[in-house]
């Protein structure tokens, strides 16, 4: 964080922990490949093999059943696939469930063609329709192949949590895949792949406070496999092939150690800021919409409605005070689109909404600038219901 600013956009990317960074300083100096057979090959090896104990250790999985890949959404494309094998037999999906708040790297439905993607509607509370699930699911046809279904663990636009374990059980009946995006979630609630009762969760690394350009596919065991993405010299046991990257694999599992120890604790400290935070905007806007209030979310996240502020102005707005945060759905452009997720939720997507996102580096000193910049910008904007 540099200067007077204060950043609040742990959900684009957390703050590169010191121990992450240390482990990457230190993995940098290593020669060599860790596919050699050399003293140096094998010292990378070992850093390798034991980045992905620490990385299992955080979602409760066997290292075997870590699959290192260059982020979430090389994970998501690896898993999102019709093509599985169960130990030596293939296995066929036939289609994707996948909700309609996931983000776009599940979205977009990874191998599957566009026909065989189904969206699974969410409630006005932002929560999966459980019952639209069911009956989508009660609808597929076996014969064809086994469904596939993707919800995220917690939304990375409203922190709203999803019942995985509700899901899981709709999933387990229909004897399908269930894939858990636990982006948003690692670090911010303790993660169990057991207890999810979920197929593959998918991770990333700058989430959690290591580099960017590593994430994971985590498998529940090590037999149900999806087909490779990435076909060459058979690392990561044929899963992916390409040389690994172990300056951002030491950097990740560094955060994930970090970030696994005491969950609890720490993120209540958090969500006692995020509450003080949401009162003070209440106190200064009584018209602001606190997306998800009353809903169980992660105690990083707030999105919000100002009536009369657009989400591109207020992001500038907000900037121009020292305040970095984010519109929820920010394209790759930079431009500011129309949020997915408030669409799903059934609001009005045009009115727009603005995410802010903390995490342990935050204090209660940016907590008071942060509610004395919204404080100015809302009592700058256009009368609700004045022409833009
Ligand atoms: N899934 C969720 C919920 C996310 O928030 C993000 C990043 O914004 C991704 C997937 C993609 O992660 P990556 O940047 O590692 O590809």
């Amino acid at each position: 964080m540099s200067g007077s600013r204060i950043y609040m956009d742990w959900n684009a990317t957390a703050p590169l922990l010191s121990e992450a960074r240390e482990a990457c300083l230190f993995a940098l100096d290593l020669v060599g490949n860790p596919s050699s057979v050399h003293g140096e090959g094998r010292a990378l090896r070992t850093l390798i093999e034991n980045a992905r104990r620490d990385v299992a250790a955080l979602c409760g999985a066997k290292a075997a059943s870590v699959i290192f890949t260059s982020g979430a959404t090389e994970a998501a494309n690896l898993v999102l696939t019709p093509d599985f094998r169960m130990g030596r037999t293939p296995l066929k999906i036939s289609r994707l469930y996948a909700s309609a708040i996931e983000h776009p790297a599940i979205r977009e439905g990874g191998r599957f063609a566009r026909e065989a993607v189904c969206e699974i509607p969410v409630t006005s509370a932002g929560v999966v329709d459980l019952q639209v699930l069911r009956e989508l699911l009660a609808a597929h046809d076996r014969e064809l192949g086994l469904p596939m279904v993707a919800v995220m663990l917690v939304n990375n636009e409203t922190g709203i949590i999803q019942p995985i374990a509700e899901i899981a059980e709709i999933v387990r009946a229909k004897g399908g895949i269930l894939v858990v995006d636990a982006v948003q979630a690692a670090g911010r609630l303790p993660l169990a792949i057991e207890e999810l009762n979920a197929d593959f969760l998918i991770l990333s690394s700058h989430k959690i406070g290591g580099p960017k350009g590593a994430g994971a596919l985590v498998a529940r065991g090590e037999v149900l496999m999806p087909a490779p993405l990435i076909r060459g010299g058979g690392q990561e046991k044929g899963h992916r092939s390409g040389t690994e990257n172990p300056v951002a694999i030491a950097g990740f599992a560094a955060a994930a150690r970090k970030v696994g120890e005491g969950v609890g604790q720490r993120m209540s400290a958090v969500g006692a800021l995020r509450d003080k935070l949401e009162g003070e905007m209440l106190k200064a806007a009584t018209d602001v919409v606190i997306h998800g209030r009353d809903i169980s979310r992660v105690g990083n996240t707030t999105f919000f409605t100002l009536p009369g502020l657009k989400a591109e102005t207020g992001q500038i707005a907000f900037d121009l005070e020292g305040v970095a945060l984010s519109a929820g759905s920010a394209c790759s452009s930079g431009k500011v689109g129309q949020s997915h997720v408030l669409t799903a939720m059934g609001y009005d997507p045009r009115q727009g909404a603005l995410r802010i996102s903390i995490g342990e580096g935050t204090t209660a000193a940016d907590i008071e600038r942060c509610a004395a910049a919204f404080a100015k910008v809302a009592a700058r904007r256009r009368a609700p219901g004045q022409a833009a």
